[in-house]
């Protein structure tokens, strides 16, 4: 799992790639991209795909493979929904938590994510916590408080020696999925921004991704603002030709 240092290049399949398709996509992926000292790279894939993707992956120390979603409790009637305990059994190693489309297709609440984050904590998976602002949020001068009220709900409960396990990935809304990216200056200032959250609640070290139509195209660009640690990509992440170039080049 990530040392500060390297850089993260995070996969987010959301709703595609099944078990066969992920084996064959790792085959390929991994073909392609032999690694690099300074980075990792993280799969989400949808949770009937995390067992046959960490199995693909198993002998790259370099790649880690994760949970899109988790209940918060550890087991029970809860038709249809995974848990942490139940993702960590099938492979996972990290879970992402309040994606924006958890909170804004399936309206999932502040107060949950934290209730996934201490889930994920007491599962030993590690948290990717995205947050992000809408853009009428944006537009009215709110970005900050949005940002700043999402983590204090999140993680407002979570002490610092736990901070320093947990990854915030900066996305804003209105960035994913639609081919709109912050600019690199943009996405600089809400990093310094959540890093001084973490570090002013406690934590020692603070990881912090951007997502947001990240591509081949502007990948080298968004890393080379040294605020961000890493990328977390959606579509430009399905294609693993297309994933290990931006993987290659993408923190030259
Ligand atoms: C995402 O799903 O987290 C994401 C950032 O998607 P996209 O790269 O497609 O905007």
């Amino acid at each position: 799992m990530t040392e500060l240092k390297k850089r993260v290049f995070a996969a987010n399949w959301k709703m595609h790639v099944g078990p066969d398709d992920a084996r064959e996509y790792l085959s390929a992926f991994l073909q392609r991209y032999p690694g690099h000292p300074d980075r990792e790279v993280w799969f989400f894939p949808p949770a009937v795909s995390i067992e046959a993707a960490a199995r693909a992956a198993a002998n790259r120390h370099d790649v880690t493979v994760g949970a899109q979603d988790i209940h918060w409790e550890a087991k029970g009637a809860f038709t249809g929904a995974v848990s942490a305990p139940l993702v960590k059994a099938a492979g996972a190693r990290a879970v992402l938590v309040g994606h924006s489309e958890r909170r804004h297709v399936f309206g999932e609440s502040d107060a949950e994510t934290g209730r996934k984050v201490r889930a994920a904590l007491s599962a030993t998976l590690l948290p990717v916590l995205c947050v992000g602002e809408k853009l009428d949020e944006r537009e009215a001068g709110n970005a900050m408080a949005v940002v700043t009220r999402q983590l204090d709900a999140a993680l407002g409960d979570v002490d610092g020696p736990n901070l320093d396990g947990i990854v915030v990935a900066y996305e804003p809304v209105w960035a994913i999925g639609t081919g709109r990216n912050a600019t690199p200056r943009d996405a600089a200032e809400m990093h310094k921004h959540v890093r001084a959250w973490l570090l002013g609640h406690g934590a020692r070290r603070a990881v912090v991704l951007y997502g947001g139509s990240v591509n081949q195209g502007n990948a080298a660009e968004l890393l080379a603002e040294p605020e961000l640690n890493g990328v977390l990509v959606g579509g430009a992440s399905l294609d693993p030709f297309g994933w290990a170039q931006l993987v290659q080049t993408g923190a030259a």
